[in-house]
């Protein structure tokens, strides 16, 4: 008996073991004992997990998957956690011990999954995984491109990130209507921001909310000083900003006095 996928589940199960085996393979092992694979359906990745070093723990939504693992993978039976992941409090299952996380994601939440690896950064030093193509693109892209965005900023203000293959429709049941891209983060030895978080991420995702325009209209909603909005950098837009220049530029905000 195998699981019937759901889509409202974003269930597409992978069926291609080389391909699961070249994910499973995707994470370097170092610096930390446990990895939480999101979303392991019927277990497809999770069997090259098992076989690893480090200890394999599993979150999976879904009653059906669950039980089909418990009968298939006897030796993971107390690491599975039926929840859903954006819930859960990585603390209560893992302490403070670091955990790094890999999945052969559920499309429908992959962005709220990046997001949430970034506010718990301190505990994930890796993440690696399979996305749709164009998610995986636009986290991985640099400034200068069209698909350069509020993912493309944020995540790589705290990790390194490699685009690694990409993956066609016909290797999963049932096929996804786009293509996939598998890709591995690896935190920054420094992961803490020289300015204030929570006002990066609203200078990031105010610029980008109007991607056309230049950084002196798009941030006229945070009211800054006309003297800084005479500083070069306002004539331009978000997309030909790199990270370290919107760190730069928090940083001037930061410091502006109205
Ligand atoms: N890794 C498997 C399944 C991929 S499909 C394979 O490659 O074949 C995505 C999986 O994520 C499904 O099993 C789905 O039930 C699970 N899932 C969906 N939303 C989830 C959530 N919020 N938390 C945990 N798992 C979730």
């Amino acid at each position: 008996m195998s699981v019937k996928a759901k889509k409202y589940l974003g269930q597409h199960f992978l069926k291609d073991e080389n391909i699961a085996l070249q994910i499973a393979d995707s994470l370097t092992e170092k610096g930390y004992k446990n990895v939480l694979e999101i979303g392991p359906g019927m277990g497809v990745l999770t069997k090259y997990l098992l076989k690893k070093p480090y200890k394999t723990h599993v979150i999976e939504i879904d009653s059906e998957s669950v039980e089909y693992l418990q009968v298939h993978y006897l030796n993971l039976a107390n690491r599975i956690i039926e929840k859903d992941f954006l819930k859960i409090d990585l603390t209560e299952f893992f302490g403070n011990e670091q955990v790094a996380i890999i999945g052969n994601f559920p499309y429908n939440i992959s962005t709220q999954i990046v997001f949430k690896t970034l506010e718990n950064r301190a505990q994930i030093p890796e993440f690696s995984g399979m996305f749709q193509k164009e998610v995986a693109k636009r986290i991985a892209e640099k400034e200068g491109s069209k698909t350069y965005g509020i993912l493309s900023v944020l995540t790589q203000a705290f990790y390194d990130v490699e685009y690694l293959f990409t993956v066609p429709p016909s290797v999963f049941n049932p096929p996804p209507k786009v293509d996939s891209g598998v890709i591995r983060l690896i935190r920054k030895k420094d992961y803490s921001l020289p300015v204030d978080e929570k006002l990066f991420y609203k200078v990031v995702k105010t610029a980008f909310q109007q991607r056309r325009k230049t950084l002196r209209n798009s941030l006229k909603t945070l009211n800054l000083s006309d003297s800084l909005r005479e500083d070069s950098i306002f004539a331009k837009r978000p997309e030909q900003l790199s990270v370290q220049e919107f760190i730069n530029l928090t940083s001037k905000i930061e410091k502006d006095v109205v």
